[in-house]
């Protein structure tokens, strides 16, 4: 391989393009197999970063999840960083909170953090290597010969046996796909956007009940809250765009909470909501669906890269997580790995999509049922 000496090396490599959840888990995937890892991620290494850039969103580990980390021996280790949920609390518009128990006894639903710290676990194997400042720029389906770009503008050329493009909905790897005959593609964006705000600890605890989802249903708006282990809660504000734009001054978004939201004001403060719904623009969500995933045996899609889906089913990740494992079982029984893995995975995984857009879609289309009456039956809402 180009770039530098250690890359010299007579076992296979694995280049995995995007450290995010699902990239940080395939790495590991790979490693524990044997292979030669490289990931490849745009961002910066956290452990070196003044400011960590990028969403802060915290997801819902579901069974499905779980199962896949345990695979790799990584279950505890990223469960004990999780914070238990056993319940849904309903905040009306009064106030006043009703606990919705989880439907089978004794489940409990974990929260962990996301893209900022996913990535380290994969440090655990020796034989992955992560480069960070890597951004992808181009790669080849006959060579597997990768561009990247560094942040002084420079390019290094890198060479791997396989390619997992794991780097998210808008991937780089999935435009080469595209340029492809007999490759299916969609997207949709849907007229929602969301915004995180921080809900901040009070006198060192946290600001409500911890172990629970906390969920402010407003027709056709609504809010949830997740705790993190700094005792902060991230709260994800859902709301069509254009309701977004309405809000123009620092004294409607006090109007806006006022009349939607008021329990919440003086626990994420009335000043920093000013300030803070300023502070980046509102979020699009995409569903994209494709299809094959895989390029001849140079280059397989997974996780977001392959299938974007809506929120509304809080099984992104979770599928993303459970390609690795499909993945990692058909290569014990086949030898044509790839075209098998398209075979199994992509109706699974636009079934997910699906799931997930209808749930956005019938919510939409009774804007006076609560949100959560729609996600009820749904793990982790
Ligand atoms: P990403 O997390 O997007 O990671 C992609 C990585 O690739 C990033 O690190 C990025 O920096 C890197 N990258 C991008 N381009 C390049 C390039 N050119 N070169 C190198 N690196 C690159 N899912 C759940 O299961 N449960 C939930 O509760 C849940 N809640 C959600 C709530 C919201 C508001 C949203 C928006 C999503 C939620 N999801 C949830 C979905 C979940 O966030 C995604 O499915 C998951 O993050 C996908 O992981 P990924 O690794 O495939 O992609």
């Amino acid at each position: 391989m180009e770039g530098s000496p250690e890359r010299h090396s007579k076992k296979k490599v694995v280049a995995v393009v995007g450290g995010g959840l699902v990239g940080a888990l395939n790495a590991c995937f790979f490693a524990k197999r044997g292979f030669d890892v490289e990931v490849f991620e745009t961002r910066e290494d956290i452990r070196q970063a003044k400011i960590v850039k990028g969403r802060s969103i915290n997801l819902a580990l579901s069974h499905r999840g779980r199962q896949a980390l345990k695979h790799v021996g990584m279950e505890e280790k990223i469960v004990s960083q999780g914070i238990p949920m056993h319940a849904r609390m309903i905040h009306s518009l009064s106030g006043k909170q009703s606990p919705i128990p989880y439907g089978k006894k004794g489940q409990v639903n974990l929260i962990i953090l996301s893209q900022n710290t996913s990535l380290l676990f994969a440090e655990t194997y020796p034989n992955t290597k992560l480069n960070f400042d890597h951004k992808l720029q181009d790669w080849s389906a006959e060579t597997g010969l990768m561009t990247f770009v560094r942040p002084d503008g420079s390019t290094e050329e890198v060479e791997a046996d396989l390619i997992v493009g794991c780097d998210g909905a808008f991937s780089a790897i999935r435009k080469q796909f595209l340029r492809r005959s007999r490759f299916n593609y969609s997207q949709t964006y849907i007229p929602h956007g969301y915004m995180e705000l921080t809900m901040p600890p009070i006198n060192e605890e946290f600001a409500m009940k911890p172990n629970y989802l906390h969920i402010w249903p407003r027709n056709t708006f609504m809010m949830i809250a997740l705790p993190n282990m700094d005792k902060t809660f991230t709260c994800t504000l859902f709301m069509p765009f254009e309701e977004f734009e309405k809000i123009t001054t620092g004294d409607e978004v006090i109007e806006f909470f006022q009349k939607y939201f008021p329990d919440t004001i003086p626990l994420i403060g009335a000043d920093a909501l000013r300030r803070d719904y300023f502070r980046l623009p509102a979020q699009a969500m995409v569903s994209v669906k494709c299809s094959p995933y895989h390029i001849g045996d140079k280059c397989v899609l997974m996780g977001d890269a392959a299938h974007a889906v809506v929120p509304f089913y809080g099984q992104g990740m979770n599928a993303g997580f459970e390609d690795c494992i499909v993945f990692d079982e058909i290569m014990d029984r086949f030898n044509a790995v790839l075209p098998e893995y398209t075979r199994v995975r992509v109706p699974d995984d636009h079934a997910i999509a699906d799931l997930a857009m209808y749930n956005y879609i019938e919510m939409r289309a009774h804007v006076n049922s609560k949100w959560f009456l729609f996600r009820k039956h749904v793990d982790n809402f």
